[in-house]
Formats: C-alpha cells, structure tokens, sequence
C-alpha cells in the first residue's frame, strides 16, 4: 500500500494556513519545485484544472470578437525603455539575456514581463485608418517576473497567462472593452470556479504601471484574506503614443489609438485552492473538476468483485450513453484498501464519490457522497446516469452559495481608524471604509495594519463619510484587505 494508512496527510488548515496550502499543491500533485528557484513545474492533474479554466476564458474572449495571436517572447531594451512609468514599474522584476550565440548581445533583451511595448511596436504598421480598428488580439503565453518570494501558483518568476491587447478609434470604446474584459473575468471566477468576486477600480497607487487607470476582481480567500483574481488596464493613448501609432479618423485628421490590456494568470488554480479547500484538501466545483465522480468499488472476494464489477460496467455504459451528460467519471480498482482511496479522491477534491460493494449490487443502488459535506445518499442504479449531472449543478451553485455566504460573514463596514483596527486583528476578512482619496492616507493604513485597498467596488453606492485617517470627505466606502 503506498504511503501506508489512509495516504497522505496535510497540514490543518485552520492551524496553519500556508503549510496547509503547500500540503494540498504538493499532496494532490498539482505542481512541483523546479531546479531554477521560484519556477514551478504544473503536474497533470493541476494543468487539467487550469487548462479547465483556460478553455473556458477562451471561449468568452472569442465570443467577444476577440482573436487569438502570438508575439515572441524577447523584448529589446530600447522597446521596453519606451514607456517611461512602464519600465520604472517592471525594471527590478525583468529578466535580461544579455549573451547568446557565444556573444554578448548588442542590445539586451528582456523576457518578456508583459507585452505592451511589444505589441504597440509590432502592430504600427496594421492601424492605418479608423477602418482597422478596433484590434481587438489576444496572446496564451508564459511572462517571467523575477519574484524574491515565490509561492507555488501565486507568485512565481515564470507563469502562464492570457493577455488581451486591443486598440480603439475613441476613448469610450476603449473604456468599454475594459469593462468588457473584466466582465470576461467575473463569469470564469463565478460561474466555472464558483468564487464569487467584487469588482471596482484600483486607487492610482495600485494602478498598472503606464496606464490611465485599473480595474479588478477581487476574491476572499479561506484565512479571509483577499486575492485579485484578473485586471484590465485602460492604457489611454500612453503606449500608443510611445511607439509613434498613428491613423486617420473620420474627419482625416491624424490621431494616436486608445489601448487596453487585460490579464489572468495561473494564479487562478491557487485562488481555486484557497476560496474552497478545507481540512481534508482541495474542494474542486463540478465544472473545473478534471474528474467529477469516482467510482471505488467495494470487495472481499473474487466472487464479491466480479458482482461489482457488473454494475460498474453497467453504470458506465449508462453514463456513456446519457446524451448530452458527459459527465468526467473514473473507475479506482486500484489494489488498495477503500480508505486509502476515499482520502486520496478527497485531497484531490474530486466532487462524488461513489461507492458501490455486494450489498449495494444487491439492493440495486451505489452510494454518492459529496465531497463538501461528506453527506451520502443511495441512487437506485437505474436513474443514477441521468441523475448525476444534476446533481452536479446542484454541487456547482452550492460551492458558490458557500463561499458567498462565508465572504459576508467576514465582511465588516466600519467608520474610525479604532475600529478599522481592532476588526482587522479580531477577524480579518474585508472591510469597508470611508476614503477620502489621498494617497498618503492609503499608504499610512498599509503601513500599519498591513491592510490594502483592494478596489473601490463599482456596485458601492455614493455614502458621505469621513476618511479614516485625516477626516476629510469621502464619498463611497473603498474595500480594505489583506491581501496575497
Ligand atoms: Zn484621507
């Protein structure tokens, strides 16, 4: 029996957060260490979730007239060095290659961090008239940001990523593609990975480095921390601008396009981790599980085995057969005991379990139970096929409904900075404050509570108030958390 016992064992979740984080990526084989420190090596099990994800944003970026490019991944430092807030914001994170070929280059390049300069650079020469646009690309890549300190997912030197790049005749289209972006972003958050998100805009201090302004979904995680789980940048005509595009418009009069950009990274799978997980490892919601019910037939005997093997036969032809129902099922006839197998299914957070042995064969039935709650119930094998997928909806809203109630639970409107302190060392969790808008404000907060504004949510309604810090005016609360 591998690893002896029931298998693996994590660290509890509600001792000790990060060991119980590490636990599940390494335990359920998600991703690995690489020899090069802070890179990561993504498993099959935990590139099938991402990959799950990756489809699904795709398919709304097509859907929105979007198409799929590919630019390379060399950055030449003078293309960089374009835009001056860019590169000051992304220098100390870049990689340079500085020798190839047995020679020093000319010019350093960069690996790409982002690719604004490079886009801007590379589609000059496409946008000659108001008739080309808008250019509406999107790139499936890896970035690299030299990150001192890694964690698996969530911060990594190397990622994968999508990032959307678009150009735009105005200034209103190209603030609704922002928002078109991000919109993109909620409904894989909320509705493929059931993490319900708050939307708002970034303060200028947490603002894309050369962008005009910041738009964000943010997630609470289960320490109640926050996680930002996809930007959208509006650029204005900065990086256009920098690389010299320039087109006719309707009246013929020379103009710079307005550009956006949007990203979602790897990232996603930690924050998939975190918003559902518990003590016995990952919860994974129906649609992004790679496997959705496992079947672990139950047996003494030869005799015992051949009995359930059978009806497993039976069910998957049944399950094959429901039209419309695919339903990702795997049959473990591992030659491990059961407790072996229920943990390891459970640490992967494979959505049912279903258990079917002699006495179950004989009462024509299999044993579902639900990974969350661990809740069981008998389903006759005769309906159990066109029983499963909505069973599986069910699972799917019930994860969202959870991790929505659990992120109003620790949610706290408070108006003194007494008070902001206390709730953020008595709970954690979101709070939300009255701003006024000053930076300096913001920094204090940050600096000693270790609390940031995540975003001023979009949907907070106008509420005069007085800021925390100085008591001037505010006029909407902005969201305050700690964050990944
Ligand atoms: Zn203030």
């Amino acid at each position: 029996m591998p690893e002896g016992g029931f298998g693996a064992t994590i660290t509890r979740q509600s001792e000790d957060f990060p060991g119980w984080y590490t636990d599940v990526v390494l335990k359920a084989e998600l991703a690995d260490y690489s020899p090069v420190r802070g890179c990561m090596i993504i498993r099959p099990y935990g590139y099938a979730i991402w990959e799950s994800m990756r489809d699904e944003l795709d398919r709304h970026i097509k859907a929105t007239g979007h198409k799929n490019a590919y630019f390379p991944l060399f950055v030449p430092r003078s293309l960089l060095q374009k835009e001056a807030e860019h590169v000051a914001g992304f220098d100390p994170q870049v990689a340079w290659v500085t020798r190839a070929g047995g020679k020093e280059l000319d010019e350093p390049l960069a690996i790409r961090p982002t690719s604004e300069a490079l886009i801007a650079e590379g589609v000059k020469d496409w946008i000659q008239s108001y008739r080309d646009l808008p250019l509406l690309l999107n790139l499936w890549n890896n970035v690299v940001r030299w990150e001192l300190r890694t964690r698996l997912f969530l911060r990594t030197a190397e990622f994968l990523w999508q990032e959307a790049h678009t150009f735009h005749a105005t200034e209103a289209e190209a603030a609704a593609e922002v928002a078109t972006g991000l919109e993109c972003y909620r409904r894989v958050a909320e509705e493929w990975l059931a993490i319900p998100v708050i939307a708002g805009r970034k303060t200028p201090a947490e603002t894309f480095p050369g962008a005009v302004y910041t738009v964000a979904i943010e997630a609470m995680m289960r320490d109640t921390k926050a996680l930002q789980a996809g930007t959208s940048h509006m650029l204005g005509q900065n990086f256009a601008r920098a690389a010299g595009i320039e087109f006719l418009d309707r009246d013929n009069a020379r103009q710079a396009p307005y550009g956006t950009s949007w990203g979602f990274s790897t990232r996603m799978v930690g924050a998939t981790i975190m918003a559902h997980g518990d003590e016995h490892g990952l919860v994974l919601p129906p649609r992004v599980a790679p496997v959705q019910v496992v079947v672990v037939p139950i047996f003494r005997t030869e005799e015992e085995r051949v009995r359930v093997a059978g009806a497993v036969d039976g069910i998957l032809r049944a399950v094959s057969d429901s039209p419309g129902q695919a339903v990702r099922l795997e049959v473990d006839w591992r030659d491990v005991s059961p407790g072996f197998k229920f943990n390891h299914w459970e640490l992967r957070g494979v959505p049912f379990r279903m258990e079917i042995g002699p006495r179950d064969v004989a009462a024509e039935q299999a044993m579902l139970v639900k990974r969350v709650d661990r809740s069981k119930e008998a389903l006759p094998l005769a309906a159990l096929a066109g029983e499963l997928a909505g069973r599986l909806d069910g699972y799917q809203a019930e994860l969202f409904r959870r991790a929505l109630d659990f992120r109003e639970a620790n949610t706290w409107r408070v108006d003194t900075y007494a008070e902001f302190r206390a709730t953020l060392e008595d709970h954690g969790g979101f709070i939300l404050a009255p701003w006024c808008g000053n930076g300096a404000c913001e920094r204090q907060i940050s600096e000693e509570t270790g609390a940031t504004i995540r975003v001023i949510p979009t949907d907070a309604p106008a509420e005069p108030g007085a800021c925390l810090i100085d008591g001037r005016p505010s006029d909407r609360r902005a969201l305050f958390a700690r964050a990944y």
